[in-house]
């Protein structure tokens, strides 16, 4: 018997049981996986010393997150080791010209005078806000996504600031990216290189609530610049898992949860696929897809409205990855300056943002994804043999199923088939903006949303957000209403998770968050 048992090792979950851990709770982890982690694991996926992140690469979430402040030195002393990025993200335009955001203010506001001297003013003035706008933005964010507790902060913003700060960060959002950039800057690169931050979560540029995210990114990365983890991701991984052992607890891989018991009308007991029990005394605590739930139930939590939520819950479009051991960086036609960023988005224009985004909702193949480049050998050489590269190519969106080619050349309707000309499309991409890219290549994987998906049943359809991040569906209302706190309708079950508030991203929100209510912090 533990006092609590968890489903998934997921960074959330393993956030959850390492602080229950430290209060004197006897935690037990399982994972079907034959590694812990989920979406947060690095691996030598190409050749050997060649050390590519399989999901997540960008840990600021988790540097600038709660759990880290609580339990940062700890984890540091279990090998949690940070490389801070001082060249955060770029955007390479097809004319030849780019743009990128460095942690020194003057230099970024240098290189958006470049294209408009209006916009340079007013990155700095939006800079300046960001340091007053943060805490009341982050009192939101931070908030249980409860009524009563919204409500709260919301009337403690309001009375330390005003009705008129209330209203201006309601629309800020309500706003969709092009909403707020069109207000805020003229040129069009520069609303192009923040409104891609959009498309890492499921926010095409007309979206309405997707303007927070190219805001809190373009300003998070200018004032506190990027985290990414030493020798790979799961230096995170591996921290979590070594404190959640060092005070007693147990995580074990290979072990598939398939179902949950009650007793007594509570949540007590998970069912292992070879046949185990394993029985808690005060939680069982879920860290998986909310439409998993019923069925870890054996088919409803007994609450109908919940299972509606639950199993309707819409997840958005799908990623691929491509993972490419490097000769050498890519030689970048707009300059050479941008081998040094950890992030080169190959996304030139808002309308190719829609159309990817309208594409692969489709099911359609865009014939232009969004590429997120990223290059984490620029400032962490240790993930390679000495002088060779890794790069991390994330491509936004692409559909789960496929049901045709936007472009009409791909014939192939299943991931298997599709994968390889759908990488040379994307590494097509790649050479018209870094020429001889291809030359450079030494060995190559890509993932498809199929792959990722048979990896970590959470990321259904290969959604990388576990669930869209669409305002009827985030807040209050993530995953159902009611049960944004991480309760289920089951007493006992809890679930976390990047398909409970507050979403995606590796800040650990949702394992910290329910830790608290559990015990005492
Ligand atoms: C390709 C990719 C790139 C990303 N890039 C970034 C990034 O750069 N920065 C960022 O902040 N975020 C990024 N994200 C998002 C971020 O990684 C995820 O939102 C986050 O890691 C999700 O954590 P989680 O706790 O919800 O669990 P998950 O990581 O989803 O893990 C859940 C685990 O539970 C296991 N599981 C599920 N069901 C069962 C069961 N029945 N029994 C046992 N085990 C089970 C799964 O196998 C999995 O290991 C990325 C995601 C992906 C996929």
């Amino acid at each position: 018997m533990v006092d609590a048992v968890f489903v998934g090792a997921g960074h959330n979950a393993l956030a959850c049981a390492a602080a229950l851990a430290t209060k004197g709770w006897r935690v037990a982890v399982y994972e079907r996986a034959d590694t812990p982690g989920g979406a947060v694991k690095t691996r030598e996926a190409t050749l050997p010393g060649f050390r590519h992140d399989m999901g997540a690469m960008n840990l600021s979430l988790f540097a600038g997150s709660e759990f880290n402040c609580r339990f940062g030195a700890e984890l540091a002393g279990h090998g949690l080791d940070f490389v801070p990025v001082r060249d955060c993200f770029a955007t390479a335009f097809p004319d030849g010209r780019w743009f990128g955001v460095s942690t020194d203010p003057n230099i970024t506001a240098a290189r958006v005078a470049g294209f408009s001297t209006a916009d340079a003013d007013r990155w700095l003035r939006m800079a300046e806000e960001f340091r007053r706008d943060a805490p009341d933005i982050l009192q939101i964010l931070g908030a249980a996504m409860m009524p009563l507790p919204l409500a709260r902060a919301v009337w403690s913003i309001r009375s330390k600031r005003g009705t008129r700060r209330v209203a201006d960060l309601a629309r800020l959002f309500l706003q969709s990216p092009r909403g707020f950039l069109e207000e805020n800057f003229e040129s069009g690169h520069i609303r192009a290189a923040l409104a891609v931050w959009g498309m890492h979560l499921d926010f095409p540029p007309d979206q309405g609530g997707g303007a927070l995210f190219p805001y809190l990114e373009a300003m998070a990365n200018q004032s506190f610049g990027m985290a990414l983890g030493r020798g790979g991701a799961d230096t995170l991984t591996k921290s979590l898992v070594a404190m959640i052992e060092a005070h007693g607890g147990v995580v074990e891989c290979g072990a598939d949860v398939t179902s949950i018991a009650k007793e007594g009308g509570r949540a007590r007991t998970a069912r292992l696929a070879d046949g185990r029990e394993v029985t808690a005394s005060k939680a069982v605590i879920a860290g998986v897809a909310p439409s998993a739930v019923p069925r870890l139930m054996g088919g409803s939590t007994g609450d109908a409205r919940y299972d509606r939520a639950v199993t309707s819950f819409v997840y958005a479009p799908g990623t691929m990855m491509i993972h490419l051991a490097m000769d050498g960086p890519p030689d970048w036609a707009a300059g050479a300056e941008l081998k040094r960023f950890a992030y080169v988005h190959l996304a030139p224009s808002m309308r190719q943002m829609a159309a990817a985004h309208a594409d692969a909702r489709a099911g359609l193949l865009p014939s232009e994804p969004v590429l997120v480049v990223g290059q984490p050998t620029a400032v962490d050489p240790s993930r390679a043999p000495a002088g060779k590269h890794v790069l991390w190519v994330q491509v936004r969106m692409v559909p789960g199923v496929i049901r045709g080619d936007a472009a009409g050349e791909i014939d192939a309707r299943d991931w298997e088939a599709a994968k390889a000309p759908m990488t040379e499309r994307c590494l097509d991409i790649l050479e018209r903006y870094a020429p001889g890219v291809r030359t450079r290549i030494l060995g190559r994987a890509s993932v498809s949303p199929v792959d990722l998906e048979a990896e970590n049943p959470n990321l259904i359809g290969g959604d990388q957000l576990c669930g869209s991040h669409h305002p009827w569906q985030n807040f209050l209302f993530r995953p159902a209403f009611g049960h944004a706190d991480w309760s289920t309708p089951v007493p006992g079950l809890h679930l976390i998770g990047a398909g409970t508030w507050p979403g995606a991203g590796v800040g650990a929100g949702s394992g910290m968050g329910l830790a608290k209510r559990l015990a005492r912090f």
